[in-house]
């Protein structure tokens, strides 16, 4: 029988299992928190417990995601890509970016995407499955354990990578519950943001959910006939349900919600673009990030420039919509949706604290206030992996 993967149990699930294997129900609870506060590699290094139960506990349970053969490695620009590989032997993207104090994990919750974004590499592969909870969570454990290794941890959680979150609603709750929980991996559900293209049902859904993390749309223009060609979800749930939901959201939980633009010349740095998203901005407690759209093999879109950028963010500006021009950062480790499970090249290598000694906070203050993000998305069509889009 294949060993299943042992972040897809619950606590008390591993508790049981233990007992029913005649250990005590303490012995399940160690073993619990090594998983979470160690990151153990394999069951092996899991400590703490007798060994006849570690080794029961081998027999039926495995720890992944593991590193498959395309990791990308640590960059000047403080990203760090790996490709994992999944127990049915599919691949996903992970990524770790550092700057400051920041040490932030970039997720995947699904392996491939329905959505088809058209400048998302991960959108032209298409969907081939959900990620259990237990698959996100081991991503999260995967790069703590990276981090570990030299003596840091993780501070935030974006879902942003392949896939879209609120179409696996369910197993992605699931494990940012578990990443959050205090006898999980306890981090703050502020330093947790979830980030969609818009599944208008998802949306108000989470607004319920008794769950303080950060929303993140993924916007790209203001009007349905643009947007239905970028965000192609946006057929099934057009501007108008968008905005409504974003609006109950932010009345429901208080909290406001980040718009994602990546800025394409000439197709949506226009001033009607502008225009309108400040008509439909205006009043709600929203922030829109703007960011420079990466220039990717294939891509026929280009980036904004920098005239456009400031010819856009002034319409912004007359209408008080606030706005961050965020920074890029990424290409030159393919840190886009889905192009290192695209091409499965890269120069092996592990995080080490040299490579965090060079993400200096000074380097661009902008970033000193968390507003990071990459270049192309692994979660939301054009800007892949924010740091933390919350300003
Ligand atoms: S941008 Fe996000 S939602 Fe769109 S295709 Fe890519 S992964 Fe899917």
């Amino acid at each position: 029988m294949p060993k299943q993967n042992i972040y897809q149990l619950d606590e008390r699930e591993l508790i049981d299992q233990v007992a029913q294997w005649g250990f005590t129900r303490e012995a399940g609870a160690a073993i619990w928190r090594c998983l979470h506060r160690d990151a153990p590699g394999s069951i092996q290094q899991v400590l703490g417990v007798p060994a006849a139960l570690v080794q029961r506990l081998d027999e039926a349970y495995e720890i992944t995601p593991v590193v498959a053969d395309g990791q990308i490695g640590a960059s000047h620009e403080g990203v760090l890509k790996y490709l994992l590989r999944l127990t049915d032997g599919v691949q996903i993207e992970t990524v770790l970016l550092w700057y400051g104090r920041r040490r932030s994990g970039c997720i995947s919750t699904q392996v491939g995407c329905a959505c088809g974004c058209p400048f998302c590499a991960t959108g032209q592969t298409g969907y081939v499955r959900d990620l259990t909870r237990g698959e996100i969570v081991g991503q999260v454990m995967f790069l703590q354990r990276e981090l570990h290794a030299v003596g840091e941890a993780l501070t935030n959680v974006v879902l942003m990578g392949m896939g879209e979150p609120l179409l696996n609603y369910t197993n992605t709750i699931g494990a940012i519950r578990r990443i959050v929980d205090r006898r999980g991996l306890a981090l703050a559900e502020r330093r947790v943001t979830l980030s969609t293209v818009g599944v208008v049902p998802g949306i108000d859904r989470l607004a319920r959910e008794p769950l303080s993390v950060k929303l993140a749309v993924s916007l790209h223009a203001a009007s349905d006939e643009l947007r239905d060609r970028l965000v192609p979800l946006n057929r099934k749930y057009p501007l108008d349900a968008l905005f409504r939901s974003i609006g109950d959201y932010v009345a429901l939980t208080g909290r406001r919600v980040l718009l994602e633009w990546v800025m394409i010349d000439g197709v949506n740095d226009t001033r009607e673009q502008a225009e309108e998203l400040a008509y439909r901005a205006q009043g709600l407690h929203v922030h829109l990030n703007a960011i420079r759209l990466n220039e990717t093999p294939g891509n026929k879109w280009r980036p904004s420039s920098v005239e456009r950028i400031d010819a856009f963010t002034a319409i912004l500006d007359e209408y008080g919509v606030p706005h961050t021009l965020r920074q890029s950062r990424g290409a030159s480790v393919a840190a886009g949706c889905g192009q290192l499970r695209g091409s499965r090249q890269g120069v092996r290598t592990t995080p080490d604290q040299s490579a965090f000694a060079g993400s200096r906070a000074s380097e661009d203050p902008v970033l000193d206030e968390g507003r990071v993000s990459l270049d192309v998305p692994s979660g939301t069509a054009g800007e892949a992996h924010v740091e933390d889009p919350q300003i």
